[in-house]
């Protein structure tokens, strides 16, 4: 026999505004092996987890329910707290009460609190059967792997290794930066992009946890989380490090920095360079393999192909261009030097138009989402342009503007009124070229559109017209996430495991997510973002090993038939058949509990701890 105390939360009113709570305390005391019921206002404050406390000790309870909000809330508060007076944490359970009674059902006051009483009595059964467990210890590589040298790999990199941990920082192109360094000022001040990078590349070369592998991809990766073995290739054969790294920089970033890298590799970096170093191809990329206890996927985005906008004339006409091609011609060591140019005749436009939402927030033909960055960077060009040429005309098409962030709607109501950039509400309809199909050559370019504020038709008649395309995920990142296990959403965006308790770690343990590669974001929310992946990483880091909860599944020999029919039903890939017994087995460290293979298992010989069969079925029994 168990002693059960049952621990019942009001929730402020979230739950004791809806449920009848003392009716709920007064079933549930009679539930066979509960000695202790009782309720309080906020059971997760402080003088709510001393009453558990108090109550373990003081009615000698070897097991603790707290009937309140989902366990994805409080669950491991509560199983420290009943575990800090000696109850074993898996002796102790969450009746979820809120979520699944009184938020759901509030206009049914008295169903729900039968709803309650029910959910706790299957509670009860439940913990009758629960087993006192330990969490597995497994061991832990402390040295991360950062994908993408944007501004989000950079940030992710540095924040790791300042904590003291080796970084593997493998970018694909041949220069760090990532968009960044094709950015001109940037908003709210126009400080110039390039600074605040070169600062951010020189740290990251420089420092002694670092080792950075441009021109490099994963090829390969297994393991699982504090156990990765990740293969890199790097493009150009015989190609050493020091060289790689010194390319680091592009030509508009900086100069070179190769001094000093190779000697500034700590003990780890240096181990893990001279594993792949010596595995070296003739003829093809150079391989390396890490052992990685973490990854951050700080892959970026691409810009929406402006040629796929075709009604906006994009990849037609020379004179429509996107916002990353303006961008070039503002930075002051682009092609231009920093002057806006036609890029059909190099005159100054004495007119431009941008056209906003450009393959973005369209179901029906392009992308649905919002890109969140365009209307703040085209409200910075657009202030860009009337600088350059005060008496020229900007236009910007847009359906409604979406400025967040501190200072942002002020920054754009500051193009209007003291840069006198016109902006008009409608969707453009259409894009051309006066001229441009025979060989008179370029002449203006005519955008069409409807005013929606007025109803009235618009025709705006620029020399350059700026598209300001949708931002979506970097072309392979779908196959980068097949190779690490991460998912990715329907748009190729790589998925956030809760999007708001989770927001930076990926389905996948021990994969954690950085900047645009998750969704559209701009440089204040990617550096935020990059620090919390980079945090989430360091309180891994901070564990002397893995610990892996043991409410996973196990297989007992004497029933498997070795059918192998839970293998594919996995979807974590846990499970493979024993080397040498024809019988399955489960992977401890990728193993998350999730039951599946209990289901499709004929022969009952696989089950889950803490939610065997005959936990399931005594619950049914108890509802019933
Ligand atoms: C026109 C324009 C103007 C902008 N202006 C501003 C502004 O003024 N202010 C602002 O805050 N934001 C601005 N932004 C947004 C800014 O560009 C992004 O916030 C920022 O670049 C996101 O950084 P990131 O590191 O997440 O991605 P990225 O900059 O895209 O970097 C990703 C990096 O990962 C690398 N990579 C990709 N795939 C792989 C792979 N498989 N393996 C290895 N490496 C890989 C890429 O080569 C790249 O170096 C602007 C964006 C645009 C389009
Ligand atoms: S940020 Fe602005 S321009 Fe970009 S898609 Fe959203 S609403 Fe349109
Ligand atoms: S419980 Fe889920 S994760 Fe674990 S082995 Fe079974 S199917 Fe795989
Ligand atoms: S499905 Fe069941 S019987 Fe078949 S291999 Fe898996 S554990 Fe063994």
């Amino acid at each position: 026999m168990k002693r059960i105390g049952i621990f019942v939360c009001h929730c402020g009113t979230n739950i004791s505004g809806t449920l009848d709570i003392e009716r709920i305390v007064q079933e549930i005391a009679r539930f066979p092996e509960v000695v202790y019921a009782v309720d309080y206002k906020y059971m997760c404050s402080d003088p709510g987890q001393k009453l558990i406390r108090e109550h373990v000790a003081e009615d000698r309870l070897d097991a603790v329910i707290v009937a309140a909000c989902s366990p994805a809330m409080h669950e491991s508060t509560f199983r420290r707290t009943a575990e800090s007076v000696g109850v074993n944490p898996y002796q102790t359970e969450i009746a979820n009460i809120r979520e699944q009674a009184s938020w759901v059902h509030q206009k049914q006051q008295e169903a729900a609190t039968n709803k309650a009483i029910e959910a706790i009595r299957t509670i009860v059964a439940k913990v009758h059967y629960n087993q006192s467990l330990t969490p597995y210890y497994l061991p832990l590589v402390k040295r991360a792997l950062v994908i993408g040298g944007g501004i989000a790999g950079l940030q992710a990199a540095l924040d790791v290794a300042d904590a003291g941990y080796p970084v593997v920082l493998v970018e694909k192109a041949d220069h760090l930066g990532g968009r960044m360094a094709e950015l001109s000022g940037l908003y709210l001040n126009m400080d110039g992009a390039q600074d605040h990078l070169r600062q951010k590349i020189e740290a990251v070369v420089n420092h002694p946890n670092i080792q950075v592998l441009t021109r490099a991809e994963v090829a390969e990766a297994g393991g699982y989380v504090g156990n990765f073995v990740i293969k890199v290739e790097q493009r150009e054969e015989g190609q050493a490090l020091s060289e790689g790294v010194g390319q680091a920089l592009s030509e508009g970033v900086g100069e070179a920095l190769s001094e000093g890298v190779g000697e500034a590799l700590s003990e780890g970096v240096g181990e893990a360079l001279s594993e792949g170093v010596g595995e070296a191809a003739a003829g093809g990329p150079v391989p390396y393999t890490f052992d990685i206890g973490a990854i951050v996927v700080a892959t970026g985005f691409d810009l929406y192909d402006k040629g796929r906008l075709g009604e906006y004339g994009g990849g037609r006409y020379p004179d429509v261009i996107d916002g990353l091609q303006l961008e070039e011609m503002l930075r002051p060591d682009g092609p231009t030097g920093g002057q806006i140019r036609r890029p059909s005749d190099g005159q100054v436009p004495r007119e431009i138009a941008w056209i906003q939402c450009a393959g973005s927030r369209d179901p029906e033909l392009h992308m649905p989402y919002c890109s969140k960055v365009c209307c703040m960077y085209v409200a910075k060009q657009a202030m860009a342009y009337k600088q350059q040429v005060p008496d020229g005309q900007a236009t910007v098409f847009y359906i409604d503007i979406r400025s967040q962030g501190k200072g942002y709607e002020e920054f754009v109501q500051r193009a209007m009124e003291e840069h006198d950039v016109l902006y008009v509400r409608g969707k453009a309809s259409k894009v051309w070229q006066e001229g441009g199909a025979d060989d008179t050559g370029p002449g203006r370019v005519v955008v069409w559109g409807v005013d929606t504020l007025t109803g009235l038709p618009v025709e705006v008649q620029a020399d350059l017209v700026v598209l300001a395309t949708a931002t979506v995920p970097r072309a392979g990142a779908q196959e980068l996430g097949q190779r690490l296990h991460a998912s990715t959403d329907e748009h190729g965006f790589f998925s956030e495991a809760h999007p708001k308790l989770r927001p930076v770690e990926s389905l996948t343990a021990g994969v954690y997510l950085a900047g645009a590669a998750q969704f559209p974001k701009d440089i204040p929310e990617t550096v935020a973002q990059a620090s919390g992946a980079a945090s989430k990483v360091l309180s891994l880091f901070s564990q002397r090993q893995m610990v892996q909860e043991p409410t996973i599944a196990y297989v007992d020999p004497e029933l498997c038939s070795g059918c192998g029919l839970c293998i594919p039903a996995c979807p974590y890939e846990a499970r493979t058949m024993h080397d040498w017994q024809h019988i399955a087995v489960v992977n401890t460290a990728l193993c998350q509990g999730c039951a599946a293979c209990t289901m499709v298992c004929p022969n009952k010989a696989c089950q889950v701890r803490n939610l065997t069969h005959q936990q399931i079925l005594s619950m049914m029994e108890a509802y019933l």
